[in-house]
């Protein structure tokens, strides 16, 4: 089979544990989260106390983590003594390496000098800043609580602060956005040189007010031309820019600065889920927990941990789920996850000479037109490694 030789940076996940923590607050919703989190702070103090229940249920089921990531929903909701709280309690009772990556997710409206003073010195490493678009516009259609000026001042104090590894989450391709003001909001975001920048293109989610306004026809999602002309866009201005794109929707500044937690979704390491609607995995089982904070409460009240379901993948789901996830990053996979048949090895050189893989040193990896595809690519490897 032809080599094609491309430089791709390479990283090596680690294989420690990952503990998550999704705290299901937000001060309002936004049109079109899919993620689960209710605009209500009275149940707090009762969610705290809980999650304090559902630690002893886990506490011992997980050797030492590596990774901590507070996500949601809106972490820095949550006052300070309620954030040092939750971190006394997992420190605790699970055991944290010391040179964990430990993550918060941030509202730019959240951060004033005290509180992220205090998100620094309760042992946050990395911060990833929602910050969506600095088009003002933009981020009243979102439905976001903040402004651009409020995101500078934002990272400009994290900065000032210490912060040496902020990602900033940014989102594209909605209705009314131009490949114009798109490229403004990356040139905006890359002079605070963040380390990390997660762009991710909208999506219409289930369940959400964005859905509701796509079926009565006021909301059109865009046409595959242009969700490829902003991927392709994005990808090229950041790489210009010095960002290694190592997913389909992450960039970050070098390997160093890859996603630590995430990559653990992606390379099926073990983790830990906690809080409402938190998913689990672990040997081949994966679980996750009940996706409302009244019934989550309830059930650690009444002595029950708040598993909503779990499943027990075979060695082959678990095979096909490899080669699925390995395809959504620049890492790939290794040539042997796919069997050794003529008819394999036709598809691949297909996939390659199409210009939606490349092959190197035994490893498949997508190239930014098999990413565009990423979701379909397994599809093709799957139906051969199912038949043959
Ligand atoms: S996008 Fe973030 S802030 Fe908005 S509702 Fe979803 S979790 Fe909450």
């Amino acid at each position: 089979m032809q080599n094609k030789q491309i430089q791709i940076e390479q990283d090596t996940p680690s294989h420690f544990p990952g503990l998550y923590v999704h705290v299901p607050f937000c001060r309002s919703k936004c049109p079109y989260c899919g993620f689960y989190s209710i605009a209500s702070p009275t149940l707090i103090p009762r969610w705290l106390n809980a999650f304090k229940k559902e630690i002893s249920h886990c506490k011992g089921h997980f050797k030492e983590f590596d990774s901590l990531y507070l996500g949601g929903g809106t972490p820095t909701m949550l006052d300070i003594r309620d954030l040092s709280n939750l971190m006394d309690q997992i420190f605790n009772n699970f055991d944290i390496a010391q040179d964990a990556e430990i993550t918060i997710e941030a509202n730019p409206c959240d951060l004033n000098r005290e509180k992220a003073a205090a998100i620094k010195s309760l042992g946050f490493n990395r911060i990833s800043l929602g910050v969506q678009s600095f088009e003002d516009n933009e981020l009243s259609f979102l439905g976001r609580r903040h402004t651009a000026r409020q995101a500078e001042r934002a990272m400009k104090l994290l900065r000032s602060l210490g912060f040496e590894n902020i990602g900033v989450d940014l989102i594209y391709g909605f209705q009314g956005q131009s490949i114009k003001g798109w490229i403004n909001t990356l040139k905006r975001a890359i002079e605070f040189e963040p380390e990390h920048l997660s762009c991710y293109q909208l999506s219409i989610e289930k369940q959400t007010p964005f859905v509701r306004l796509y079926k009565k026809g006021l909301l059109s999602p865009l046409s595959e031309e242009m969700q490829s002309a902003f991927f392709l866009t994005t990808s090229k201005f950041l790489e210009q820019h010095g960002y290694t794109h190592y997913e389909i929707s992450n960039f970050a500044k070098n390997n160093s600065f890859f996603s630590r937690h995430n990559r653990k979704y992606w390379h099926h390491v073990p983790y830990l889920g906690l809080g409402p609607s938190a998913h689990s995995f672990q040997n081949s089982t994966r679980w996750w927990n009940i996706k409302s904070v009244k019934k989550y409460c309830e059930m650690l009240e009444g002595g029950k941990a708040p598993i909503d379901g779990y499943e027990n993948l075979t060695e082959e789901q678990l095979r096909l789920e490899k080669i699925s996830l390995g395809l959504r990053t620049s890492q790939g996979l290794d040539l042997n996850k796919i069997p050794d048949s003529p008819e394999s090895n036709n598809m691949l050189l297909r996939l390659q000479d199409s210009g939606f893989l490349q092959i190197i040193n035994n490893k498949i990896m997508p190239t930014k037109k098999g990413f565009l595809v990423a979701d379909q690519l397994p599809l093709y490897l799957l139906s051969f490694a199912e038949h043959s």
